[in-house]
């Protein structure tokens, strides 16, 4: 720490002007001598400050000048400020260097945007990924230069909690998962990732699920045949006759198990948005109705409100598809003595919706979120038993966001069970 520059200042001042005092009082001019003195203390000081103003102008060139006194504190100052300041540039610069060398290392792709989405910097691999060019992109919007609709979609809603994936325009096989992070003030971050190779094994799964499930449906078609020709054969054994009874069953299951895998796999390698032709939904459940009404076996009483004439624009089979496993499974799981299922549709400002509420063996609240699982079952061997192939809520789920629809399920073990579709009003339609 330097003592304040007056304090050393004012005592050599105060020194000058006695001295000049002195030798004023023995020659008998002392305020010529004070004068004298305090105009040289001033010219020096005007010296001091030409010489540090010089050494400030030129700082690259020239060292610090010698200077002793208050002056010298003042440029011992300057020197460490000036020092400090390098030290932190220094400091700044590195850091900058590292990050660039560090973003550089990673093997997905950073783009710095501001909040109006204007691209200010990005790694080499963001620029090798989505196609833009070093300095001449930064500063254009991001969506001006990454043109896509569902990278438009993603920015416009505004929801960042998950990636969109979009493929890449040059390339049919490249597909890009782009996530926006917010960060800053009001900045926004794009983390740009390479998913072709999770794309492949995706379809390659479904191709397979697809192609397996095809495969299977023809071979078990003839044996379906031959079991149910054979099943009520009076000549046959009793024993026979049960053990192919009970084959007939489980084919019955397997065949089930098949048609749904194959309806999901079509839900699945379609189109992500169902068409928009218009389906009379009010016509559809009423025909549902009356194929309740008329199944062979008992059950429970089964009430279908109408409350709208609107109907959807969608695709009439996976609409049917919603409506009958909702409708089935609330039947599958209401007793057929006492138990009661009201099915309802009805319109409002935010679009329709489609309920079903039963008063069958409910749903304990952990089973919930995890009951549009493939293969999802909360009692297996029930069922099972029922000719349930564990896939009509996946195929609900998959039904209805083709549509922009969401299911929510409410349910009370040993109460009831409510399942709800709601479609949005982009949706509705009326006849003609
Ligand atoms: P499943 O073919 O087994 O019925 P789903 O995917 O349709 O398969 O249903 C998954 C599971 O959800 C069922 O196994 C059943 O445990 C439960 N579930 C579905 N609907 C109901 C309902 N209305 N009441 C009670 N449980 C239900």
């Amino acid at each position: 720490m330097t003592t304040a520059v007056w304090k050393s200042a004012l005592p050599r001042l105060l020194t000058v002007i006695l001295i000049a005092l002195l030798v004023g009082l023995a020659t008998g001019y002392a305020a010529v001598a004070i004068g004298v003195a305090l105009a040289g203390t001033l010219g020096l000081n005007y010296y001091r400050l030409h010489l540090l103003e010089q050494w400030l102008r030129h700082r690259r060139q020239l060292d610090p000048p010698d200077l002793s006194g208050p002056w010298g504190d003042v440029v011992a100052l300057i020197v460490r400020i000036y020092q400090r300041k390098k030290y932190h540039k220094k400091r700044m610069l590195e850091v900058v260097r590292e990050f660039r060398e560090l973003t550089s290392a990673l093997p997905d792709g950073i783009v710095v945007l501001t909040g109006d989405r204007v691209i200010q910097w990005f790694n080499p691999r963001a620029g090798r990924m989505l196609g833009l060019r070093r300095k001449v992109d930064f500063g254009h919007r991001i969506d001006n230069l990454v043109r896509n609709p569902d990278f438009q979609n993603y920015l416009d809603k505004g929801d960042y909690s998950y990636p969109v994936v979009i493929r890449k325009l040059t390339s049919t096989d490249v597909h890009l998962s782009l996530q926006m992070v917010d960060y800053g003030k009001g900045q926004k971050l794009l983390a740009v990732r390479d998913v072709s190779r999770e794309i492949l094994v995706e379809a390659m799964r479904k191709d397979f699920v697809a192609n397996a499930s095809h495969e299977l449906r023809s071979p078990l078609t003839v044996i379906v045949g031959y079991v149910d020709t054979l099943a009520d054969d009076p000549l046959l054994d009793s024993d026979v006759r049960l053990a192919l009874q009970e084959m007939r069953r489980q084919s019955a299951r397997m065949q089930a198990v098949v048609d749904d895998l194959i309806e999901l796999s079509r839900l699945e390698s379609g189109a992500s948005e169902a068409p928009y032709v218009f389906v009379d939904v009010a016509g559809l459940l009423s025909l549902m109705k009356r194929d309740v009404l008329a199944r062979p076996q008992r059950t429970c009483e089964f009430i279908y409100e109408e409350e709208s004439e609107e109907g959807l624009l969608g695709a009439e089979s996976e609409l049917h598809s919603i409506f009958s496993n909702l409708i089935g499974n609330a039947i599958k799981y209401t007793p057929a003595i006492g138990g009661r299922v009201i099915a309802r549709w009805w319109t409002d400002a935010t679009g329709g919706h489609f309920s079903v509420s039963d008063s069958g063996v409910g749903i304990a609240p952990e089973h919930i979120p995890r009951l549009t699982e493939r293969f999802y079952r909360v009692d297996p061997g029930r069922s099972r038993d029922s000719g349930g192939s564990g896939l009509g809520l996946s195929i609900v789920k998959h039904a209805l966001q083709r549509h922009g629809g969401t299911l929510h399920i409410e349910s009370t073990e040993g109460v009831g069970s409510r399942f709800q579709c709601d479609f949005p009003e982009s949706r509705l339609a009326r006849r003609g």
